[in-house]
């Protein structure tokens, strides 16, 4: 069948969720498409075409289904960057401010080794809080980020500002 749907018309957007006044995009209806999920995991890959990239690190949870999806393609490790407590062995952490208080994520310690090139992986970008520390974590392990890939980012919120001031290579594929 033929369709000229692009990424963006794919992915719903749910009114007063999880909160009144917030418009959730949800990208469940992305992934559940085989032509549309393929399109965005291609997307994402294509600004590194060519790069060596060591590790895919996805930032729980959606990272992890199109990071998955992104390493298997490039042919390297994963790495889960995962909310506090998940992770079994020995981990390092980072907190960042929501918007209503705190959070925290983690990565195992030994998941990336110093030198290692790492691209970044979620779904979407908003303050960019929860990509900053996924970044400062990979950093602290002494990866080497190539770059910061998101289905969609939210411009107004800032993120990509806060990201790209850190030195980051941001790539999105709709607003
Ligand atoms: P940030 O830390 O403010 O940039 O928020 C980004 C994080 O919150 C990502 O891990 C997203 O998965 C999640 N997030 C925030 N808003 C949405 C949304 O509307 N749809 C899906 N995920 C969202």
């Amino acid at each position: 069948m033929k369709t000229d749907k692009d990424v963006k018309d794919y992915i719903r957007t749910i009114v007063d969720f999880p909160h009144e006044g917030i418009l959730f995009r949800d990208v469940t209806t992305l992934f559940a498409d085989p032509r549309g999920f393929r399109m965005a995991v291609d997307r994402m890959l294509h600004p590194y075409a060519g790069q060596r990239i060591d590790k895919v690190a996805g930032l729980e949870a959606r990272g992890f289904i199109l990071g998955g999806a992104v390493a298997h393609q490039l042919g390297c490790g994963f790495v889960p960057v995962r909310k506090k407590g998940k992770l079994p062995a020995a981990t390092i952490s980072e907190s960042y401010t929501l918007e209503y208080g705190e959070a925290v994520i983690e990565v195992h310690d030994d998941a990336i080794q110093a030198g290692e090139t790492v691209l970044i992986v979620d779904d979407l970008l908003a303050t960019g809080g929860t990509a900053e520390a996924g970044i400062k974590l990979v950093e602290r392990l002494g990866g080497e980020i190539l770059g910061c890939a998101f289905i969609i980012d939210l411009p107004d919120l800032g993120g990509r500002k806060r990201l790209e001031a850190m030195g980051m290579d941001v790539h999105a594929l709709c607003a």
